[in-house]
């Protein structure tokens, strides 16, 4: 089994989207009205080489960002708070084209993490794989009430009938809902609420290591040590944040998440998530 990682453009939020901050004023004010942006960061989507087929984990962002009218400028977020650049050729499509991959023909299976425009925004590249989501997720995602929370299923295929996936009780290690994608179960699905209501990760574990496929339970490792949660998402971000770092300390873990910049720097050292004993995160209650 082996994991590409395929960098689909950048995007950039602002600062308080990426971490939320203390006050009484709605954080998501903040987003909207915060002044700093932060840096462009990488869009990035991963493939999984496994022998039962080529497994794709989030999809990116599509090139179609830049046309006038894609992007639903009355809404706030995007009028203010989100900018995209992604050229064709760094679509999915044409990336894994020149991997010998035909998304059309090769890709057996797609899950996305979750369906925000800068994970679902491939998905029309592979209209011949199963494509699997999280039943709530879809729901959530879907219709007036998806636009009006920042959605874009009006840009979804149109030939879209995905696997809507409920994870089962099933515990793996410490994560209580799983569903494994693979009959080794060496890629296994976890629910990692918090970015969104039913946030879902992928862990594809080889030889030992776990490559954590985090999609956004966190923009930063740094934010994910700190348990620091992002600026969107609901209060269950912090026990996501609490059981990755749980999981790595029972297994060695890179933690991959979908837009920070030092992913590839830990793909390529094999850097595994730091435990609090390394003396390299600050104790628990040092934390503010
Ligand atoms: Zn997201």
């Amino acid at each position: 089994m082996k994991i590409r990682r395929i960098k689909t453009g950048l995007v950039r939020i602002k600062e308080n989207q990426i971490s939320k901050t203390k006050g009484l004023t709605p954080q998501m004010l903040k987003v909207l009205f915060g002044k700093k942006w932060a840096e462009w960061v990488p869009i990035y989507a991963w493939v999984i080489e496994h022998p039962e087929g080529i497994i794709v984990v989030d999809t990116g962002e599509t090139a179609k960002t830049a046309e006038h009218g894609y992007l639903p400028k009355w809404h706030p977020y995007y009028a203010l708070s989100v900018q995209f650049r992604v050229k064709p050729e760094e679509e999915i499509g044409p990336q894994l084209q020149k991997l010998g991959i035909n998304p059309a023909k090769d890709v057996k299976k797609v899950i996305l993490t979750h369906m925000h425009t800068d994970h679902a925004g491939g998905l029309g590249h592979f209209p011949n794989s199963e494509i699997l989501i999280e039943k709530g997720e879809y729901r959530t995602a879907s219709g007036i009430s998806g636009k009006l929370a920042g959605y874009l299923p009006h840009r979804w295929p149109e030939w879209l009938k995905p696997n809507l996936i409920t994870l089962i009780n099933e515990p793996y290690f410490n994560f209580t809902q799983s569903l494994a994608v693979t009959a080794d179960r060496k890629v296994i699905i976890v629910a990692t609420p918090g970015h969104s209501a039913n946030h879902i990760s992928v862990i594809a574990e080889i030889n030992g290591i776990h490559y954590f496929l985090a999609g956004d339970t966190s923009y930063t490792q740094e934010n994910l040590i700190n348990f620091r949660p992002d600026g969107i998402g609901t209060d269950e971000s912090i026990n996501t944040l609490k059981n990755i770092v749980s999981f790595s300390k029972v297994n060695p873990t890179i933690y991959l998440p979908s837009h920070d910049p030092l992913v590839p720097q830990r793909m390529t050292n094999m850097e595994t998530i730091p435990s609090i004993n390394d003396g390299i995160i600050a104790p628990l209650e040092k934390v503010k």
